[in-house]
């Protein structure tokens, strides 16, 4: 009986019996000494063998599909078994989600996963940080780009020998999309982002930029929209912790990515990016949670960059085990605080829209490289060629953000049903809507805005109402509008979204216009700009006679404006729009903004389960 018994074992899982017994552990990454990184189906074939080998401390989970169809996964790590989220948030245990390859390009964090998953679960060396925490990482979350590979991918970086692509397989940049959410690739991680609701958020990268001497940079964003508590707790003693323990080592750690204020001159000192959230890491400030953008510099070698990387995330579970209760609290605080932003105080406490610089600035002590300065007969302009000597010195860092524009936030919003692709966008955020029962009319908040500054060329796919990707990722001019209260009509099924859920700050950062990712920003808005009908200039013509005949006042402006004004004097299109404009064919909709901000919902039909 034994025998044949084993027999069938052996032929149902040759490959478990044949992976148990190899003892060679080494990533792909290590084996080839770093020279290359793996593909996906290689990537794969590691953790599987990884979870095969150990099945009760970790899983492998699909969460969607890219564009071009291949399979998105998660990694689980868990010290007990314990793979299901809501039991791990019960039991007060920490989860950190790793995000890597969203720009496949940057891999580093890729192969550090991979090694560092090796030595949590199977030669037991780092299983203490696992004590508290559970470990969730996104092998390739562009899998997509990241099977575009190329020596030619990445100019600026030094190996591997072949990396992937920036852009999936539409082209577009994922860490550009966390707001409105174009991408296959992004609907799946906001359905898996909700569902597992990590306690702290790192998305790995690696820099452009200058040179200099840190192989490992790394910014936590600790003020703007983040809950204040978590902001001190950060500043006070997550930055300075892992600075220092990746610094023990033997690598060397920038609390904040090297951006210089002017590329072609270092000396001018550095400046500090606030994350907008059309990127991963200002998209978690909305969702209440603390985060980290890791970027490792691009012209380390990638045996320091894999290392470098796989010590930031080892100190950051250091921390996030040692802190464990202190973290799931402020968490909890953040999204209590979420919860009351549309209490509508009668205080006109804002939800910054924008942020600028106040111009602050505080000393930092910049490990650079020594460089020289020539003019260049190609570029025209200056050219900046490092050394490898270091450059030890005191640069300013601009870190003082202000609130360049916001909007006090209201009781809720309401959004007519024929807007379709907004409230979609809200649904696959995961934002709580009703829908309205009945028609209503009534006056509500709301906008009159002004387009006209569509951003030319196309970016991500859009012509958006802010210019470039504002100054390195700040956020761009704002959209024209003006706070203004209408009598306005809301068919029935138009989306209420009350400001009293933790998704608050989403709902606010796309239904606000002159946010910085809004739906209007993102063109979600445009038809409103665009005049339907208009007068034949002969029609016209008789309409604006009729109109000064009876309007004495409107005449003297009109004639006014001819004397004044040489380009409308010039424009024949310009003078007879005079009159439409100010006739009552003009369309009172043009610019208005649809969507109503309520201050109560007094009145609103609403189905009797909604409480208001
Ligand atoms: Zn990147």
């Amino acid at each position: 009986m034994r025998a044949p018994l084993l027999a069938v074992l052996v032929l149902l899982t040759p490959g478990l019996f044949a992976q148990n017994t190899s003892s060679d552990w080494s990533t792909p990454a290590e084996q080839s000494n770093y020279r290359t990184t793996p593909d996906y189906a290689a990537t794969m074939a590691y953790l599987r063998r990884v979870a095969a080998a150990q099945p009760q401390q970790v899983r492998i989970e699909p969460f969607g599909k890219t564009g071009e169809g291949r399979e998105l996964d998660i990694v689980i790590a868990s010290k007990d078994g314990v793979f299901d989220p809501d039991k791990l948030h019960a039991a007060k245990r920490p989860i950190v989600l790793v995000q890597n390859a969203i720009h496949a390009g940057e891999m580093d964090g890729k192969d550090s996963c991979l090694a560092l998953l090796r030595d949590m679960v199977i030669d037991g060396k780092e299983a203490a940080l696992l004590d508290r925490a559970a470990f969730v990482f996104i092998p390739m979350y562009n899998a997509d780009g990241h099977e575009r590979r190329s020596p030619y991918n990445r100019i600026n970086q030094n190996g591997p020998e072949e990396m992937g692509w920036r852009g999936n397989g539409s082209n577009l940049n994922l860490n550009r999309d966390y707001m409105k959410a174009d991408a296959p690739e992004t609907r799946a991680f906001m359905a898996m982002f909700h569902r597992w609701l990590p306690d702290f958020f790192v998305d790995d990268h690696v820099t452009d930029g200058a040179d200099f001497q840190y192989d490992v940079t790394f910014t936590i964003e600790h003020f703007a929209n983040l809950h204040a508590d978590t902001g001190r707790w950060l500043e006070a003693s997550v930055i300075p912790d892992l600075e220092h323990q990746v610094d023990a080592s033997g690598h060397l750690a920038s609390p904040t990515y090297i951006s210089l204020v002017d590329d072609n001159d270092p000396s001018k000192g550095l400046d500090f990016d606030a994350f907008v959230p059309r990127f991963s890491t200002g998209y978690m400030n909305l969702e209440n949670r603390p985060s980290m953008l890791v970027e490792m510099h691009m012209l380390k070698d990638y045996k320091t960059r894999v290392t470098g990387n796989y010590e930031l995330l080892r100190a950051l579970f250091e921390v996030v085990n040692r802190d464990a209760d202190k973290l799931i609290a402020l968490n909890a605080a953040a999204d209590r605080e979420a919860e009351q932003l549309g209490a509508h105080p009668l205080s006109n406490v804002g939800y910054p829209l924008a942020l600028a610089w106040s111009g602050e600035t505080t000393p930092f002590l910049f490990r650079g490289y020594q460089y020289t300065r020539e003019l260049s007969a190609v570029s025209g302009t200056m050219w900046v060629q490092y050394s490898h000597q270091p450059w030890n010195v005191t640069l300013p860092l601009q870190t003082g953000a202000k609130v360049a524009a916001s909007a006090v936030p209201p009781a809720a919003y309401i959004i007519p049903p024929q807007w379709t692709q907004v409230i979609d966008v809200l649904a696959a955020h995961q934002v709580v809507m009703h829908r309205t029962t009945a028609e209503w009319t009534a006056p509500v908040e709301t906008y009159r805005c002004t387009g006209g500054n569509w951003q030319q060329p196309p970016f991500e796919g859009h012509h958006p109402m802010f210019a470039g990707e504002g100054s390195k990722g700040h956020p761009g001019e704002p959209q024209h509008c003006t706070l203004v209260t209408e009598t306005m009509t809301f068919p029935a099924n138009s989306a209420v979204v009350e400001l009293n859920q933790r998704l608050s700050h989403v709902a606010m950062a796309w239904l606000e216009p002159m946010a910085s990712d809004s739906a209007m920003a993102w063109n979600a808005f445009d038809p409103i700009f665009e005049q339907r009908e208009e007068g034949e200039p002969y029609v016209v013509e008789k309409l604006a006679r009729a109109m000064m005949a009876k309007d004495p006042k409107l005449k003297t402006e009109f004639e006014q404006r001819v004397q004044n004004d040489p380009k409308f004097a010039a424009s024949p299109r310009a003078r007879l729009e005079f009159f439409y404009d100010h006739s009552q064919w003009m369309d009172p909709k043009l610019g208005l903004y649809p969507v109503g901000r309520l201050t109560k919902l007094n009145g609103v039909p609403l189905p009797s389960s909604v409480s208001n």
